[in-house]
C-alpha cells in the first residue's frame, strides 16, 4: 500500500534509494527499510518511524556500499509498526530480500506450512511468507522460484526481490498493487509510482498484473508465469512531481474516489473463504454473542454516518436494538451501558480524541469493544478489545472517501458473520448477500465509468447557495454522508433532512430554484419518497436523484443518476460513489482547496 523502489546500475544505490523513498513520503507510512547486495551479503536497515531515522542511520544512503538494492516505506496490515517487521524481510539464510506492498490473504496457512517444514520466522507481517517461499522453491534459479511462489499467493502485491548470489539482477512483479519500472541508461529502476524516478528518467513501462520484469544493469525482459518474453512498449512520462504524486490526477480525494474497488477489495477478499465470511480478527463466541442486549456504535464526522447505516443494517439482519452516537456526545451523557451492550468504535485514524475516550468510557462500563480501524497499531487499535482492521490505506485528501468505503465494508462483513453466528440469516440470503459482496468493486467501477454524468450535474449546482439532501431509511444516512461531503469541501450551505420530517418545518425553506437531492435507492420506500419530491417540486425546488436502474420512471420525477440494483444492504456502497463525485466536482468548479479544506484536519486529536 506504500512505496516500493529498487535501483540497479553502476553508482553506489543507498542515496537513489532514500531520495526515492523520500519522494514516496507522500503516500504515508509508519517505517521504512532498504537493503542493498554489497557484493558479499544483502545488507538490510530498517527502521520504525520516519525515514530520518533511516537517513541519519545511513547518512543519507552514502554508507552502504552496492550498486543494487530495494526500498521500502511501509504502512502495516500485518503486525504492528516496528523495527522487526518493517521491509525489507530476508529469508532464512539470507540469502534473499523482497520489499512488498500489498496483502497476502492466505499468509497463514502459508506460513504454517513453511513453519511445519521446519522454517523459522522471524516477524509478524504477512508479507515474511514471500521470501521464506523463495529461498524455500530455490533450486538455482531465482525466475523459477519466483514463478513458483506466485503459484502458491493469493491476495495483493507489488514485489521487488533481490538475491545474495546474484548482484546483477532484480525481480519485480505484482498484482492488484501498482508497479512501475524505470528505463534509464546503463541503469534501471523500480517503483510505486513514478515521483520516484522522476530524478533519472521519464521512460518507463507500467507492470500489468502478472507480469515479472527482470532488470539487469543493461536491459530490462519482462516474462509471464511461463517465462515467454512479454513485448511491450514504452511510456513517457510528462507529469510534474506534483501530477505524479496524484497519479496524473488533480487531486489525492479524486485518486482516492477512484481506488475504492481496489480498497474495497483488499478489505472484503481476505475475509471471504469458500463463500462464508471468516473474521478471524473476532474471537466472541456465540455463546458470547447472544448474551449482548444492545449494540452501540460510537463515532465522528463520516466514520459517525457509517455508525448510522450500521444501524439500520444491523437491527435487520442481527434482530439486537442499536444505537449509534457521536462520540462527543456519548461520553457526557452517563450512557446505559454495561457488559450486556457490544460498543463499536469507527475511526480512520484509530487516533480520533473523542472516539477513543468514548471507547474508554464504554469499557469502564464493562463493555466488550470492537474498533474498526484503518491505521495498525493505532491508540484505538491497541486499546481496543478486538480491532478490525480497514484495509483502505493511507488517506490523504482530509475528506474521506476510500476509508468510508472500507468502514461500510467491514459493516457487512459484521453483519453477516454476526446474523450467521446468531442465526438470524437464512442460508440462501446469506449465500445471495456473499455473493453480491464479492461482486462491490466491480460495480463501483462501473459507477466510475460513466461520471461525466455526475460531472454535467455538478456544472448546473456549483453556484447554489444552500443544497438539501433528502432520503428514507439506509437513504437518509446515505443523505447525511452526501451533505457533509459537500459542504466539507465547497462550502455550500447544505442540509440532510430524513424525507418524511421536511413536513414537519424545514420545508419552509424550500423555495424557486433552491436544489435537493433526493436518494431514493430503497425499493420499498419508493413511493414514500417520490411523494416527498413531489412536495417539494410543489414548492418550486429544482430536484436531482439517485436512484436504481430498476426504475426508469424517476427520470420524469428529477434529472436522475442511476445505480445498480442490488440487496439493500449494500446500496450505500453505490449510493456514495455519486454523492462523494457530486461534492468533488462541485468543489472542483468552485476552485476550492480540495485536498485541505479550510479549518480541518486529518485525524482530530484534540477533544
Ligand atoms: N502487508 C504488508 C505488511 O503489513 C505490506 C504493507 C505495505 O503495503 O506497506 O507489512
Amino acid at each position: 500500500m506504500c512505496g516500493i523502489v529498487g535501483y540497479i546500475g553502476y553508482e553506489q544505490a543507498g542515496p537513489f534509494l532514500l531520495d526515492g523513498l523520500e519522494k514516496l513520503e507522500y503516500r504515508g507510512y509508519d517505517s521504512a527499510g532498504v537493503c542493498l547486495n554489497d557484493g558479499k551479503e544483502l545488507v538490510v536497515k530498517k527502521a520504525k518511524g520516519k525515514l530520518k531515522v533511516l537517513k541519519e542511520l545511513t547518512d543519507n544512503g552514502r554508507k552502504l556500499d552496492g550498486t543494487v538494492g530495494i526500498g521500502h516505506t511501509r504502512w502495516a496490515t500485518h503486525g504492528e509498526p516496528s523495527d522487526v517487521n518493517a521491509h525489507p524481510h530476508l529469508s532464512e539464510s539470507g540469502r534473499f530480500a523482497v520489499v512488498h506492498n500489498g496483502i497476502i490473504e492466505n499468509y497463514q496457512q502459508l506460513k504454517d506450512y513453511l513453519t511445519s517444514k521446519g522454517v523459522v520466522f522471524r516477524s509478524m507481517t504477512d508479507t515474511e511468507v514471500i521470501v521464506q517461499l523463495i529461498e524455500y522453491y530455490y533450486k538455482g534459479n531465482l525466475i523459477d522460484a519466483v514463478i513458483k511462489m506466485l503459484e502458491k499467493l493469493e491476495g495483493s502485491y507489488a514485489l521487488g526481490v533481490i538475491s545474495r548470489e546474484n548482484p546483477d539482477e532484480i525481480i519485480a512483479v505484482r498484482k492488484e498493487s501498482p508497479l512501475i519500472i524505470g528505463l534509464g541508461e546503463n541503469e534501471n529502476f523500480i517503483a510505486s509510482d513514478v515521483t520516484a524516478i522522476l530524478s533519472k528518467t521519464r521512460k518507463i513501462y507500467r507492470l500489468e498484473n502478472n507480469e515479472i520484469a527482470v532488470l539487469n544493469r543493461e536491459n530490462v525482459k519482462i516474462i509471464n508465469t511461463d517465462k515467454e518474453e512479454i513485448r511491450k512498449d514504452t511510456e513517457t512520462v510528462n507529469w510534474d512531481i506534483n501530477a505524479a504524486e496524484k497519479g496524473g490526477y488533480e487531486h489525492f480525494m479524486f485518486k482516492e474516489i477512484m481506488e475504492q474497488p481496489k480498497a474495497i477489495r483488499d478489505t472484503i477478499s481476505p475475509r471471504i473463504k469458500n463463500g462464508r465470511v471468516v473474521l478471524d480478527d473476532i474471537s466472541l463466541t456465540a455463546e458470547q454473542l447472544k448474551r449482548f442486549t444492545k449494540i452501540n456504535i460510537i463515532a465522528c464526522g463520516s466514520a459517525y454516518h457509517v455508525g448510522v447505516v450500521a444501524k439500520y443494517i444491523f437491527e435487520k439482519m442481527l434482530r439486537i436494538p442499536v444505537e449509534t452516537d457521536l462520540a462527543s456526545e456519548f461520553r457526557y451523557r452517563d450512557p446505559i451501558i454495561n457488559d450486556k451492550v457490544l460498543t463499536i468504535v469507527i475511526s480512520q485514524s484509530g487516533e480520533t480524541a473523542d472516539t477513543k475516550e468514548a471507547m474508554k468510557e464504554a469499557q469502564r462500563r464493562g463493555s466488550h469493544v470492537i474498533s474498526v480501524v484503518n491505521v495498525v497499531g493505532s491508540a484505538i487499535a491497541v486499546e481496543s478489545d478486538e480491532v478490525i482492521y480497514t484495509w483502505a490505506g493511507p488517506e490523504i485528501s482530509v475528506a474521506t472517501t476510500k476509508a468510508y468505503s472500507t468502514q461500510l465494508a467491514v459493516i457487512y462483513l459484521m453483519a453477516l458473520y454476526f446474523g450467521d453466528m446468531l442465526g438470524t440469516i437464512v442460508a440462501d440470503e446469506y449465500k445471495a448477500l456473499v455473493g453480491e459482496l464479492e461482486q462491490l468493486p466491480e460495480r463501483i467501477e462501473n459507477i466510475l465509468q460513466h461520471k461525466e454524468k455526475i460531472q454535467y450535474l455538478a456544472s448546473k449546482y456549483f453556484n447554489s447557495r444552500d443544497i438539501f439532501f433528502i432520503g428514507r431509511n439506509i437513504d437518509y444516512a446515505l443523505s447525511l454522508e452526501g451533505s457533509l461531503k459537500l459542504k466539507e469541501i465547497s462550502y455550500i450551505h447544505s442540509e440532510a433532512y430524513a424525507a418524511g420530517e421536511l413536513k414537519h418545518g424545514t420545508i419552509s425553506l424550500i423555495e424557486s430554484g433552491t436544489p435537493v437531492i433526493a436518494i431514493a435507492t430503497h425499493e420499498e420506500l419508493i413511493g414514500k419518497i417520490v411523494s416527498n419530491i413531489e412536495e417539494v417540486k410543489t414548492r418550486g425546488a429544482q430536484v436531482m436523484c439517485i436512484a436504481c436502474d430498476n426504475h426508469p420512471e424517476m427520470e420524469n420525477i428529477g434529472q436522475t443518476i442511476y445505480i445498480p440494483k442490488v440487496c439493500d444492504m449494500l446500496l450505500p456502497s453505490l449510493t456514495v460513489i455519486p454523492l462523494q463525485l457530486f461534492a468533488y466536482y462541485v468543489a472542483s468548479l468552485k476552485g476550492c482547496d480540495i485536498d485541505k479544506p479550510r479549518n480541518l484536519a486529518k485525524s482530530v486529536t484534540v477533544e
